[in-house]
């Protein structure tokens, strides 16, 4: 796979001196990489299911207007995830997993920096923090989210009116409050990034190939290695394999004796073209579940989770909620000028799924960073290829391993 995950793990390989061929049946970065709010979320220690889930999203999916939705006919294959992500939302299950993604993400952006600097990206990235707003009535929301990271020394800090005002002019008088989070980092344009990592992957003698990873078996000549099947017919030997297949990872893990809960929180966006000067940051509205994100192309409104599965067309409907609902804060002239659906790669329990494979320990797994894949992608890359490189891993790996589902 070779999106943001797949390009830096493939990155760490070379730095680690493999010879790498990236895998992908379409091109590099053009799946769920390819729209996202372009944010280093390096505060994202809360996982997706926390405490009062239970009592907020019934309302929520019963709203017309709501940032989350199920499609009906989804339900019955959705129903264990949501079991599972509502036994991850107990009070101490909250917090044992904040532990585990605060382990990755403190050391996130060091990784990053390395791939920025050899893969000269660092023009496409900006360090000026981002703003979690909200409504006079969801001062409570503000106050906790504040404590709650707190806790894991997340820089953050309350901003009222005014203050906010000064930061961010363009915000209309219903964002009363804000958080304001000056250590997050965004990128001008995730695609652009994948495609400078890919150059760096290939100037350094690595090879892409197009095609579909059909399964992995022992090889037959010599025990130590792999065959990768793909649908072509063709196969690949190699001594190690990474599957980095994002959402699509389920049944190619099952093959490999993992039966792993993924799903796909299906994710959306819409480009206001003209108006990327409107905002100086990123601007999240949490109530809303979308950020509103100055880009390269203009002003990225990106966000929801939609439950329907790999197959379903996008909901148009999805389209319409993010342009109004960024039109709640933002004056916007034009119509959005172009929009897009995504398939981010969820676990019930937020994290995502790395290490060894149980019946081949020469398979990799890198899958499954939900919200958080543009954030994690360095890391959890450098985690599995000092692995597979038989070295100490700088990150404990134990609370991401497949065998937790078990
Ligand atoms: C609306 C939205 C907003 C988001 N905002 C943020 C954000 O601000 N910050 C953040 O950190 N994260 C964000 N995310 C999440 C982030 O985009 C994802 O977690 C990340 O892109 C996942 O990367 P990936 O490489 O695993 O998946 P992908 O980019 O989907 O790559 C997987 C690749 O595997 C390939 N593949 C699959 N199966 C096969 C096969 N059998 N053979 C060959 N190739 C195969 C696919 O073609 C694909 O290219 C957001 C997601 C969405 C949807």
């Amino acid at each position: 796979g070779a999106g943001v995950v797949g390009l830096a793990s493939a990155l760490w390989l070379q730095r680690l001196n493999w010879k790498v061929t990236l895998l992908d049946r379409q091109p590099p970065g053009s799946g769920t990489s390819f729209g996202n709010a372009c944010t280093f979320a390096t505060y994202a220690v809360e996982p997706v299911a926390t405490p009062g889930i239970w009592r907020k999203a019934p309302g929520m999916l019963l709203r017309p207007d709501s940032p989350l939705a199920i499609r009906p006919g989804y339900l019955p294959r959705i129903a264990p995830w949501l079991w599972r992500f509502l036994a991850s939302s107990r009070e101490h299950r909250v917090d044992a997993i904040s532990q585990d993604l605060h382990s990755l993400l403190k050391p996130c952006m060091g990784s990053w920096q390395t791939l920025f600097d050899e893969a000269g990206a660092n023009d496409l990235v900006r360090h000026d923090g981002s703003l979690y707003i909200f409504e006079g009535h969801e001062r409570r929301s503000a106050i906790d989210m504040l404590a709650y990271h707190q806790r894991f020394d997340v820089p953050m800090r309350l901003l009222e009116g005014p203050e906010l005002r000064a930061l961010e002019p363009a915000l209309n008088a219903r964002a009363a409050l804000a958080l304001e989070l000056p250590d997050v980092s965004r990128t001008l344009d995730p695609y652009a990034l994948s495609l400078r990592l890919l150059r760096r992957f290939s100037e350094q003698g690595g090879e892409f190939r197009q095609g579909e990873l059909q399964g992995v078996q022992r090889s037959t000549q010599h025990s130590e290695r792999l065959t990768a099947r793909l649908s072509s017919g063709e196969s690949l030997q190699a001594e190690r394999l990474v599957l980095c297949t994002g959402a699509w990872s389920r049944s190619l893990a099952q093959t490999l004796g993992d039966e792993i809960p993924l799903d796909t929180e299906r994710g959306y966006h819409v480009l206001f073209d003209q108006s990327g000067a409107l905002l100086k940051r990123p601007v999240c509205w949490a109530a809303g579940g979308f950020y509103m994100t100055p880009m390269a192309q203009g002003l990225r409104v990106a966000g929801t989770v939609e439950f329907a599965g790999l197959e379903a067309a996008p909901d148009p409907r999805r389209y319409r909620y993010l342009a109004k609902a960024a039109r709640r804060f933002l004056t916007l002239h034009h119509e959005p000028a172009s929009q897009w659906m995504g398939f981010r790669p969820s676990l019930p329990d937020s994290k995502p799924v790395l290490g060894q494979s149980r019946l081949l320990p020469q398979v990799y797994y890198n899958f499954g960073h939900g919200h958080v894949g543009l954030t994690l992608a360095a890391i959890t890359g450098q985690l599995v290829a000092e692995q597979a490189s038989g070295l100490a891993p700088s990150v404990s790996m134990q609370a991401f391993l497949a065998g937790r589902f078990r």
